[in-house]
């Protein structure tokens, strides 16, 4: 006998728990099915040190607050209890240790044959909710050998894993600034290479910067033509929270590069594109608090002013004359972490729902597959799309989408039962 169930969710994380709640709100039979743990990639796929980007009040689902101080940023473990008793509150019909192999359609019949290390389930729609961030994008720029350690931001876990010596961390987007700055703290050296960013303030006038986006707008941007949502986001909860701001990083000893560009004979050429990319992130900075400002004044908000916080740190040595060329020998590096990103990998799904690069056909996660949906990709709907306070409206909606195909569906069979 082969399992059914109305709808198989794949993957335990915040978007399969989320998936989960607004299916059994409506009342829809499903199984949520995940290979690790709930919520697995706070525990094992993450550093050490990392807490999250925002604080408690802010980075949650609407039905459980944190234990924790809401003001906090809560460390990643934290970060995975409360999804797994998020899950229990609602009594998720989580399976843990489940691996989904294939997804394929049914011969002659709506819906899924679901093959897993467990079996095969049918269900009539799938939502895939594996995650924004799967496979590691680790260019292989530089050949392997026995004297530089080379791995990408998701093996990094702490800074007794590297070998003594300097550090190159390329990409700074919140995981690279974290680990960069978590080993100049430590005492490396470190090199960084800068590409083009945003970088709120952490703060500004007494209010996270999650509430400024949230006020004006940002977080609810819709998705933009599909190749430009891309936008890398320099933030930091570590040690409180503070604001990213790559030329304090440099005044504090971190070496910062432009964007790499090549390598041969063991140097690194390196783009001279370190100071307009240093002014994009600056121009994003001013112009939140431009447009907090602003927001403050036309709704006669009473929060203190923050003068100092238009300051502009002076230039290191490595701004006013940028390197464009490493020798990773000469300078004594022995690690490079590849702070590179992330590709989907839907490889398990044998279904025509992708584009020629691979990424998934969608609108706001509803495929061109009837019955099949995704939840949780970046920019599905809005930018918040892959964060923790976005996944779940979009979960709502898609759960909308299920049940709308659902009426359809039982108009149909009353028909055919007469
Ligand atoms: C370093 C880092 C820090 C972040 N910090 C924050 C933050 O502070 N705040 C915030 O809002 N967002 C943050 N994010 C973004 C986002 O919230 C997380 O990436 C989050 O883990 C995404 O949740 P998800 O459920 O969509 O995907 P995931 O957490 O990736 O969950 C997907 C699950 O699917 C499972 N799976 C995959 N394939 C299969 C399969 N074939 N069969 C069965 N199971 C499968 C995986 O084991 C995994 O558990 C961060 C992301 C990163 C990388």
């Amino acid at each position: 006998m082969v399992e059914t169930t109305d709808t198989v969710v794949v993957g335990g994380g915040q978007a399969g728990v989320a998936m989960s709640e607004h299916l059994g709100r409506a009342g829809i039979d499903h199984i949520v099915l995940e290979r690790g743990r709930i919520a697995e990639r706070w525990r094992s796929g993450r550093w050490d040190s990392l807490v999250a980007n925002g604080p408690a009040w802010h980075d949650r689902f609407p039905g459980m607050e944190f234990k924790e101080d809401p003001e906090s940023f809560v460390p990643k473990e934290k970060m995975a209890d409360y999804f797994v008793d998020y899950a229990a509150m609602i009594k998720a019909p989580i399976r843990t240790g489940v691996d989904v192999q294939k997804v394929s359609r049914l011969e002659g019949k709506q819906g899924f044959r679901v093959e897993t290390s467990q079996g095969v389930i049918e269900a009539r729609s799938v939502v895939a909710a594996t995650g924004p961030f799967q496979k590691p994008v680790f260019p292989r720029m530089i050949p392997e050998s026995t004297e530089l350690l080379q791995m990408h931001s998701a093996a990094y876990r702490n800074p007794g894993q590297l070998p003594e010596g300097a550090v190159l961390v390329v990409g700074a987007g919140s995981s690279g600034a974290q680990i960069a700055e978590e080993l100049l703290e430590c005492g490396r050296r470190v090199y960084i290479s800068v590409g083009p960013h945003d970088r709120p303030p952490r703060a500004y006038r007494g209010r996270d910067y999650c509430w400024w986006l949230g006020v004006l707008g940002k977080w609810d941007i819709a998705a933009r033509e599909p190749g430009a949502e891309h936008v890398t986001i320099a933030v930091s909860g570590a040690h409180g929270g503070h604001t990213v701001d790559f030329r304090r990083l440099a005044a504090r000893g971190m070496v910062l590069l432009g964007r790499i560009d090549g390598f041969a004979a063991g140097r690194l050429t390196v783009a001279p594109d370190l100071c307009a990319n240093l002014a994009t992130g600056d121009a994003n900075y001013l112009s939140v608090l431009d447009e907090a400002d602003d927001y403050a004044h036309r709704f006669g908000l009473d929060l203190p002013q923050e003068p100092g916080a238009r300051e502009i740190v002076p230039e290191a040595e490595c701004i006013r004359s940028p390197i464009l060329s490493v020798d990773l020998a000469e300078a004594g590096i022995t690690t490079v972490i590849w702070a590179t990103g992330y590709v989907p990998d839907f490889s398990w799904l044998s279904l025509d729902a992708f584009d020629a690069s691979g990424k998934p056909r969608h609108q706001r996660g509803v495929s061109p597959e009837p019955g099949l949906y995704f939840l949780g990709l970046p920019w599905q709907s809005r930018r918040g799309s892959s964060f923790i306070w976005g996944v779940w409206h979009d979960a709502k909606y898609v759960a909308d989408q299920i049940m709308i195909q659902r009426s359809y569906s039982a108009y149909h069979e009353s028909l055919s039962l007469k």
